[in-house]
């Protein structure tokens, strides 16, 4: 299986760094080396923001219909490289190969809902209150040049989110993908660049990502920053935006309740929120990770859950019949080590899992925690791993407390057949994206993003492109 060097992409141009520096690649299955990634120096990024200036010049003279064909043809060239683009990102970032191929599909299928949401971005004539020949406009335009720094989990993804709402709202973007994944980022902007986007509207960058950052975000050329990430690191450079009033949206991380209620449907709860729960090995920022279970059903819920951990097949993303791949690197491995030691030392019970699966790659057993305390760090702390932690509950009231309890708002999730509980929830958890009796469904039209300190802006829907436009007040009095 052949994995490419991935170089930058400048003002239409693919270069390697002005300094000819470059980072390794590594395959999380094998801890091998599979590739190299341009590193990029800061007379690159001078030149990538030059080109990101004139080409949003370009972008946004030119009508939506024509940025919407190129777009839509650029989502074609996706789909149709699906085969080819899928083995990339199994191979830089661990996950099955089907989940890779779907991440791909979905990032054509957003770049279309985007293409055709960027003609619906209309302003609006108000009438005056003192004069009939008194014109007011409320214009919406383009922010401008935009920095989007996107993580590792979702290679594409991630990227899709981003460049999705900011190309249809008539923006440039310069883009600094994540250093561990960088092939499945460069084939998606390829594929923008063979559709015929004009040089400059799209730049790809990797390097050190604390002096991306801190050159590109005060830089008078970037408008608005856009970021996916953790949320140590999504306060560091919102606190740097702010400094230089840029505007923001920061989708950073979650950790996701999972509310069972006594009158849930248990089969269904189980084989939904189990799939969930170990997709992409749990590295997903909508994961559901604290599973909160009535008292009369907790005991049948965790073994049902720990059988479903133990049938699922781990391994290399690219073998068949895989299930589950390795942690994305070794960091993560560290971390569950981490997490698991203090939740066991604090009295939780290991269920299902709970060690690293041999020596050579970062894999890790799906792991199920019960009777885990809220003093664990694995109820505080965001695992981003395969671990499912489960506690009981009695009352409702008690239960939304809990999901309440941490300063994360992202997602959320709920198993009822009672309409009122139904109701209560919708209206008490905080979060931006609630599921009952359902998986994680997060699709182009709805909103996307979090409360707290999951962050804030959407990356759904057509509140997305709002993050990507200026709203202007103009009047003309005719006479
Ligand atoms: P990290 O906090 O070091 O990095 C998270 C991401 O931010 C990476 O992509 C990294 O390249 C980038 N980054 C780090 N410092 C940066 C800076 N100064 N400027 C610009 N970008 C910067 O953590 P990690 O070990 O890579 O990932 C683990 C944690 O990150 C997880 O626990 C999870 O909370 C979070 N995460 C969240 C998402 C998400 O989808 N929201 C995705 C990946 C990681």
């Amino acid at each position: 299986m052949t994995y490419p060097h991935t170089q930058l992409f400048i003002a239409g141009q693919w270069c390697d760094a002005a300094d000819g520096r470059t980072l390794p690649v590594f395959n999380p299955a094998t801890g091998q080396e599979i590739g190299r990634v341009a590193h990029a120096a800061q007379a690159d990024l001078d030149r990538a923001l030059q080109a990101a200036q004139q080409g949003f010049e370009t972008w946004r003279d030119m009508a939506p219909a024509e940025r919407a064909k190129i777009m839509r043809r650029a989502a074609a060239l996706i789909r149709e490289r699906a085969n080819e683009i899928a083995p990339l990102i199994t191979q830089e970032q661990g996950k099955p190969l089907a989940e890779a191929k779907a991440e791909t599909l979905a990032a054509a299928d957003l770049t279309e809902w985007f293409a055709d949401e960027g003609l619906r971005v209309y302003g609006r004539i108000v009438p005056s209150r003192a004069r009939p020949e008194l014109r007011q406009m409320v214009l919406k335009d383009p922010v401008g040049p935009v920095a989007a720094f996107t993580p590792w989990n979702f290679p594409i993804n991630q990227v899709v989110r981003k460049v999705g709402p900011a190309l249809a709202a008539g923006c440039s973007m310069l883009v600094k993908a994540a250093e561990e994944t960088p092939a499945g980022p460069a084939a998606y902007i390829r594929a923008f660049a063979d559709a015929g986007l004009p040089a400059g509207v799209l730049g790809l960058v990797y390097g050190n990502p604390a002096e991306i950052s801190g050159y590109l975000i005060p830089h008078p050329v970037i408008r608005k920053i856009t970021f996916t990430g953790s949320t140590p690191v999504g306060k560091q450079l919102a606190a740097l935006a702010g400094q230089h009033m840029k505007r923001v949206t920061m989708e950073l991380g979650g950790h996701a309740p999972v509310i069972v209620c006594e009158d849930a449907d248990i089969a269904l709860a189980v084989k939904t929120a189990g799939g969930a729960k170990f997709r992409n090995a749990g590295q997903v920022c909508i994961s559901p990770t604290r599973f909160l279970v009535h008292e009369s059903i907790r005991q049948e819920f965790a073994q049902a859950l720990a059988q479903h951990a133990q049938g699922l097949k781990v391994g290399d993303g690219l073998a068949e019949g895989t299930q589950m791949g390795p942690l994305a690197n070794p960091r993560r491995v560290t971390a569950m080590a981490e997490l698991l030691r203090d939740a066991v030392e604090q009295g939780a019970t290991v269920l299902a899992g709970g060690e690293r699966i041999g020596q050579s790659g970062n894999f890790w057993q799906p792991t199920i925690l019960a009777d885990v305390p809220t003093s664990a760090r694995l109820f505080n702390d965001e695992p981003f791993g395969p671990v499912a932690a489960i506690r009981g509950f009695n009352t409702l009231d008690e239960a939304i407390a809990e999901a309440n309890r941490l300063p994360y708002g992202l997602a959320g999730y709920a198993f009822t057949r009672s309409l009122k509980n139904a109701d209560l929830l919708t209206r008490r958890v905080e979060v931006g994206m609630l599921w009952i009796n359902m998986p994680a469904m997060p699709s182009a039209e709805m909103p996307f993003g979090g409360l707290k300190d999951s962050g804030y802006g959407s990356e759904g829907g057509p509140e997305a492109l709002e993050a990507y436009v200026n709203v202007r007040s103009v009047a003309v009095m005719n006479g």
